[in-house]
């Protein structure tokens, strides 16, 4: 069953769309991110399902009820925000219990279910606690236990780690997703960040200018971005992209770029949707190569590939990052630590052809299917 439906829903500032009709909808106990870059409308769409925005047009469900007009407070559903304010003059427990002793449950119970919750998130030893005296990674466990102490039927979390330091952030990420899945509440999460985005999340719904560019798993918007914007977005460091043209037909098709020539496997050419290549002889597309697509070779040991010279190489431990010059294109490859080669080095590239991404140049849509 879906916990939330969006239907149609836009919201207008003045002249300005910041929501341009979203659809989508969200299944019982499932983790859902909405993610895109800073002004997308990802805050917008969570503030309308919570209530806290008004809707321009369209209509927002939870639990099949139609709820434009209700107010936050009868929604049933708790938030937690990146500026997540602790009442300072209380102390944790009574930060925790809050909402419980406003509905003024009785105290044993209020009690146990703190007891619980702090438990839940290792910080029953902190209930004697004032907020000052906690750091921000104890800070924001608060602010979670808050929220789940209500136990509703949905969470609303909107950037709650980007005050955190990286690590912090990591350790929180981790203990969230442990946590909804021990819930199993249905949890929307709003971030700009990619990498959480795609450890979190069960599905993803990428927004740009307030419009969907696709609603995924994690591993669809990878390996198969529905066009160039998703392509890039998702994916660190982002995909390559450079312009190219199919030429032949049917079985047999060649994409020439400035980087080469490469004939492309069959297997390949039958993922082009059909209208994509065909008598009309030649078409310009915007082809695309995840970093780890590529692979570099030594030139001694060349068969007719193209070469490169790298520019630049950045060592990460384990792999390392190299930024080459293939004529007057630029790509970066991945390549593990001990197989990478020097600055100012001849190398050969070598795509992964079975890997390759094509979209239409005008359209910027996959031509795959
Ligand atoms: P960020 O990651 O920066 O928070 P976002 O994707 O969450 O971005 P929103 O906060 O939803 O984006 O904003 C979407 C658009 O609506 C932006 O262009 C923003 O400037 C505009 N906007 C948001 N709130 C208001 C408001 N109260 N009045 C006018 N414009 C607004």
């Amino acid at each position: 069953m879906s916990v939330v439906v969006c239907k149609d829903l836009v919201k207008r500032f003045g002249s300005a769309l910041a929501v341009d009709h979203v659809n989508v909808e969200i299944q019982d106990g499932e983790f859902m991110v909405f993610v895109g870059p800073s002004g997308c409308g990802k805050t917008t769409t969570l503030r309308m399902i919570g209530g806290l925005e008004t809707v321009s047009s369209g209509e927002v469900y939870i639990d099949g009820e139609l709820v434009n007009d209700v107010a936050p407070r009868h929604r049933d559903i708790a938030m937690v925000f990146q500026n997540y304010a602790l009442y300072p003059h209380y102390k944790v427990f009574d930060n925790i219990g809050y909402t419980l002793k406003l509905r003024k449950r009785p105290k044993h119970e209020i009690k146990q279910r703190v007891t619980d919750v702090a438990t839940m998130l290792g910080i029953e030893n902190l209930l004697d606690r004032w907020p000052r005296q906690l750091s921000g990674g104890e800070r924001q466990r608060v602010a979670l236990g808050r929220a789940i102490v209500r136990n509703p039927r949905l969470y609303l979390m909107d950037e709650p780690l980007s005050n955190l330091d990286a690590k912090l952030r990591v350790q929180m990420r981790r203990e969230i997703i442990r946590l909804q899945r021990q819930l199993g509440t249905t949890t929307i999460y709003v971030t700009h960040d990619q990498v959480e985005a795609m450890t979190m999340g069960d599905r993803i719904m990428v927004l740009r200018f307030g419009q969907i560019q696709q609603i995924g798993q994690p591993e669809t918007l990878y390996n198969q971005p529905a066009n160039m914007f998703v392509a890039q977005f998702i994916g660190s460091p982002a995909m390559n992209v450079f312009p190219g043209r199919l030429e032949g037909t049917g079985q047999e098709l060649t994409l020439v770029a400035d980087i080469g020539h490469f004939l492309l496997p069959p297997e390949f050419v039958a993922r082009i949707g059909r209208d994509s290549v065909g008598p009309q002889g030649p078409r310009e597309v915007m082809c695309g190569i995840r970093p780890e697509d590529i692979r570099l070779g030594s030139v001694e040991s060349d068969s007719g590939r193209p070469r490169a010279l790298v520019d630049l190489v950045e060592g990460l431990g384990s792999d390392a990052y190299v930024s080459l010059s293939v004529g007057d294109t630029m790509l970066l490859a991945r390549t593990p630590a001990d197989a990478r080669p020097t600055e100012n080095e001849n190398v050969t590239v070598d795509l992964n052809l079975n890997k390759l991404h094509l979209f239409d140049s005008e359209s910027e849509l996959s031509l795959l299917n």
